[in-house]
């Protein structure tokens, strides 16, 4: 089209320059008006190659009276309408209002600016800055508008403005309340209604004391009160009073409103009730300090009554009582008869307690069966005894329910203050320690602490701090105590024990020090240390020329886990040991641990050749079906089976039962701790294939051990 239009220019202009004066004239006219069809189409492809809509400022052209003649990919991409849509149709379409500011149709000249409300297709009203300019032809006659626009976004009309937040306050979920500068409530929202029950035809015109809770001392009514009065903003948690007389508290902030002058026209009170947290907050409470199950203090709460009692009675030198009450067989209880049952139990077990005790006695529940009792103010130390003798009777009579009668007795420990302790954390272990001791005596149902029960403790903590010394110090050192063959007497092994060398109470058995390394950990460096130095020994043997039976280490169960195999393998190496040389002895404990975990360790260890033999055997959790599981080689009976031999029967039975499954299982079998030839003939009899006792020798030095290996002693066998 523009390409014709322009060729038609160009073959009119040259007809033109023949034609006369009229005809020229026509010719011009005719002219122009393609020129004029030529310029619109150019404009159109402009707009239409722009880069993208968005970027395309919203322009619409119109005719003189409003009749819209352009319409740009801003404008459509603005309102919504098609180009088709909006071209011919009158401006007025575009309006939001009724009321038409058609000024805008009367410009005379110049552009005007101006920001009008406009409807989009959607029905959507907004603002908009519209500026509008005349366009004018080649004569500089005004032929058109053009009105080019943009949104304004944020614009609100004072009306608006109003309106949405008349919408806030209404729609508030916080009660809102307003008053005059008379303290006259003037407004209140739904919330207001909802929270306090007064609608705002019965609040508006009352003063706020309508909420009034009585809660509140003149001060801080006073407080609040110049808040409203203007000394400015004010927050805080206050009780307010519903209409029908419920108490509730409400989170409020106050603030003021003043005129152009500073007057305070009104002041506002924005307010939500806050008894919802109120109750979460005291249920935390609860459940932080007492025992869900009971409803007693717990540990925690009874720490802290015994501690405000401890203070009071440091002041008034008055005395007081700990007691802790384990119930006998609770554990088995819970998991042979169940949760229920167990639950129950506990329950009426506490509700017993309680009406034993008076109403100051404070009665805990601080562990699953275990109670402890408070007793804050006593005056002889045999008072908490009597209390003891009655909580102990009120278990009496049997615990019945629908299929069980259940007889619970309980062991009681008490310490008393302000003797035993000054605070409630010693208090509560030295109760607990007398406990424990009460246990031990089934004679007895409760104990009193004493001091010598602490002094066991302190000597396991003395025990701890010179070991770790006496490890560094090399008082430690290991005994060989021999292993010989019931076929041919000889010697065939010996056993690693490990000896310790106190600088002042000489030589201190294991069975003192042990089990304190097990507890608190340092069994696995003496452990380590162990290992090291039997490697060390069998390697100084080998280097003297003295080939030494196979050496068994014991190992501890705490020293069973993953990394073992990599420590033993590490040492073997570091002292040029061959696994065949060294046995590891383990007991039943590690199997509580369950088979699934240590098997794999005792598997990997097997498979570098060392042998593993099981110690103690019968003592402890032996399960026959495991044990065809584990790659032990050796069985050792333990010595408490073998003292009883041959007289006592059940003994024999079991010295008897262990040798022939050992057999089956291809097991070595080893007998510890024989010291008498009839103990060894039966267990030669019974096909037992080695002893270790005094029989034969005690555990020796590693010297006198060569020594005797050397010269080949015997066991006489008879
Ligand atoms: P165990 O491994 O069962 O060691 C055998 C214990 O029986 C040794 O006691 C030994 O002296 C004793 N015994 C041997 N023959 C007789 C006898 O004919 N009559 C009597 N009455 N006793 C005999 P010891 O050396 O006091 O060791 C006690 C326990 O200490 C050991 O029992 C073992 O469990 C532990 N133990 C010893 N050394 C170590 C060690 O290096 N590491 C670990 N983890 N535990 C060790
Ligand atoms: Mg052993
Ligand atoms: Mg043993």
């Amino acid at each position: 089209m523009p390409d014709s239009a322009l060729d038609l220019c160009i073959a009119l202009c040259r007809n033109a320059r023949d034609l006369d004066g009229a005809a020229q004239l026509q010719a011009l006219s005719e002219l122009e008006n393609l020129l004029r069809i030529a310029k619109a189409s150019v404009r159109t492809s402009q707009e239409q190659a722009a880069p993208s809509a968005a970027a395309v400022e919203p322009a619409i052209e119109m005719d003189l009276t409003g009749y819209v003649t352009g319409w740009n990919a801003g404008a459509e991409q603005l309102f919504g309408y098609t180009r088709e849509e909006a071209i011919g149709q009158h401006v007025l379409f575009l309006y939001a209002d009724d009321d038409n500011e058609i000024a805008e149709l009367f410009l005379e000249h110049g552009t005007s600016l101006m920001e009008v409300r406009r409807r989009k297709k959607s029905g959507e009203i907004f603002w908009a800055s519209l500026a509008l300019s005349l366009r004018h032809d080649e004569a500089g006659n005004p032929d058109g508008m053009v009105a080019r626009m943009s949104e304004i976004k944020e614009r609100l009309s004072p009306e608006d403005k109003l309106r949405l937040h008349a919408r806030i306050i209404e729609d508030s979920d916080q009660g809102i309340l307003i008053t005059d500068a008379d303290e006259r409530i003037v407004s209140v929202n739904t919330a207001f209604t909802r929270i306090t029950g007064y609608s705002a035809a019965e609040a508006i015109g009352k003063t706020p004391d309508l909420l009034r809770s009585g809660r509140h001392n003149a001060d801080f009514r006073a407080e609040v009160r110049s808040a409203m009065l203007g000394s400015g903003p004010w927050q805080g948690e206050i009780f307010g009073k519903r209409k029908n007389g419920e108490i509730f508290p409400q989170s409020v902030s106050i603030s003021v409103v003043r005129d152009d002058q500073g007057r305070i026209t009104h002041a506002f009170s924005i307010f939500s009730d806050i008894s919802v947290f109120k109750e979460a907050e005291a249920r935390i409470q609860q459940m932080a300090n007492y025992d869900s199950l009971t409803g007693l203090p717990n540990r925690t709460l009874l720490s802290q009554l015994v501690g405000q009692a401890l203070t009071a009675a440091r002041r008034s030198s008055k005395h007081g009582a700990l007691m802790v009450i384990d119930l006998d067989r609770f554990t088995a209880i819970h998991d042979t008869l169940g949760y229920d049952i167990a639950e129950e139990l506990l329950r009426e077990i506490s509700r017993r307690f309680r009406a034993a005790l008076r109403d100051e006695d404070v009665l805990a529940r601080i562990d699953g069966g275990k109670f402890a009792v408070a007793l804050l103010d006593i005056q002889k130390r045999e008072h908490a005894g009597i209390v003891a003798r009655k909580l102990r009777a009120a278990l009496d009579a049997p615990f019945a329910n629908e299929s069980h009668e259940l007889h619970i007795a309980a062991h009681i420990g008490i310490s008393v203050f302000p003797e035993d302790g000054l605070d409630s954390a010693s208090l509560l272990r030295f109760a607990d320690a007398a406990m424990t001791k009460a246990r031990q005596n089934s004679d007895v149902s409760y104990v009193f602490y004493s001091s010598e029960m602490n002094e066991r403790a302190k000597e396991h903590l003395r025990i701890e701090t010179e070991l770790r010394r006496a490890l560094a110090n090399g008082q430690m050192l290991l005994h060989y105590q021999p292993k010989v063959s019931l076929r041919s007497g000889r010697i065939v092994g010996a056993e690693a024990l490990i000896r310790w060398r106190h600088p002042e109470r000489g030589m201190v058995p294991p069975g003192l020090f042990i089990p304190v390394a097990e507890e608190t950990g340092l069994i696995l460096e003496i452990g380590s240390w162990v290992l090291e130095e039997a490697c060390r020994q069998i390697r100084e043997w080998t280097q003297r020329a003295f080939k030494a039976p196979p050496i068994a280490v014991n190992l501890s169960s705490r020293q069973f886990d993953r990394g073992l195999p990599q420590r033993v393998q590490e040492v073997l190496e570091r002292y040029d040991v061959t696994p065949d040389r060294i046995k590891l002895e383990i007991t039943e404990t590690l199997l509580v641990r369950g088979p699934e975990q240590v098997i794999p360790i005792m598997n990997e260890l097997a498979a570098m050749g060392l042998a593993l033999a099981l110690d103690d055997f019968g003592t402890g959790y032996s399960s026959l079906a495991y044990l065809k599981k584990f790659p032990i080689s050796t069985l050792k009976i333990d010595r408490s089976f073998v003292i009883g031999l041959p007289r006592e029967e059940n003994d024999c039975a079991i010295a008897q039962a262990i040798v022939t499954m050992g057999q089956q299982l291809r097991q070595e079998i080893v007998a510890e701790g024989v010291e008498t030839l009839e103990q060894m003939t039966f267990l030669r009899n019974l096909g037992c294939d080695q002893l270790q006792g005094y029989l034969f020798s005690p555990p020796i030095s590693n010297d006198a051990f060569e020594q005797m290996v050397r010269e080949g002693k015997r066991l006489p066998l008879g």
